[in-house]
């Protein structure tokens, strides 16, 4: 099931790949429409050669074209919208947990969970969620030497559910922390970048935010919070399972 996990990072990278290149490729195409255009103007002033001006007429066309392909390639490629059900959160955290528990073990990190007693039902979709939070704690991993702490925590206040992951890992640097969402930003060997702007994409398309904080040398803490939808949670009958849910 780690595998899977893996393979899903996989494909998303490979989304963010191409929309990568789509959107390298616009910025360049601005600039080109508006310096032929800048162009043309000035021939047109000057009453230069007709041919001139038709040909980067048809230039600017073509650059135009180019522009609305990358635009509706944009559009294609954008990630399909979460599928929402009610779900217990603390479930989704405890099952990114166990496909990491192994590697975990491997490399001496313990990990501490501390999860909210009575929490509403979160409408949200598990599979997106599940990779956050896995990806989220990976990179925790990856920052821990060998008898390193991961704390997960969740935990509800007025407006979010709150789930958070603290390491004692390497942390990262002012610079770092500034670029940890950029895509391909990685500081490892064989990083793909992509990790986090995955967490951020699935956490704002949920009407949440993530917040990191890090010092270098001390570890790092991840929020993630999502919007509580009260509302909505009163309208459903009581769960049973919701009793049940509580530390460990
Ligand atoms: P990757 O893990 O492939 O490098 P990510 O987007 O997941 O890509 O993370 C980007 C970078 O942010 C990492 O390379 C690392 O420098 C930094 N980072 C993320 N999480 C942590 C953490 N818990 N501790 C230290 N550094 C981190
Ligand atoms: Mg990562």
């Amino acid at each position: 099931k780690t595998l899977e996990m893996i393979e899903s990072e996989k494909l998303n990278a490979l989304t963010l790949l191409a929309a990568g290149v789509a959107h390298e490729l616009g910025n360049p195409l601005n600039s080109l429409q508006i310096h032929t255009e800048l162009l043309q103007r000035e021939l047109v002033g000057r009453k230069t050669r007709r041919a001139v001006v038709e040909s980067l007429t048809a230039i600017r066309s073509e650059l135009h074209r180019l522009d609305v392909i990358v635009n509706q390639f944009l559009r294609a490629i954008r990630p399909a919208s979460p599928k929402l059900e009610w779900i217990v959160l603390n479930e989704v955290v405890r099952d990114a947990v166990s496909f990491l528990t192994p590697q975990m073990d491997n490399r001496d990190v313990v990990v501490e969970m501390e999860l909210a007693k009575n929490m509403p039902l979160v409408r949200a979709d598990r599979d997106q969620l599940r990779q956050a939070f896995f990806n989220v704690m990976k990179n925790s991993l990856e920052a821990t030497d060998r008898g390193g702490m991961l704390g997960v925590r969740t935990e509800l206040s007025d407006a979010h559910f709150l789930v958070s992951f603290q390491d004692n890992g390497s942390g990262m640097s002012v610079a770092e922390m500034g670029r940890a969402f950029e895509p391909y930003f990685t500081t490892k060997q064989s990083g793909t970048g992509l990790g986090l702007l995955v967490v951020r994409r699935i956490v704002r398309e949920h009407g949440g935010e993530i917040q990191l904080e890090s010092r270098e040398g001390k570890g790092t803490t991840v929020r993630i919070l999502l919007p509580r939808s009260e509302r909505r949670v009163r309208l459903l009958p009581m769960r049973s399972e919701q009793e049940d849910e509580g530390t460990k």
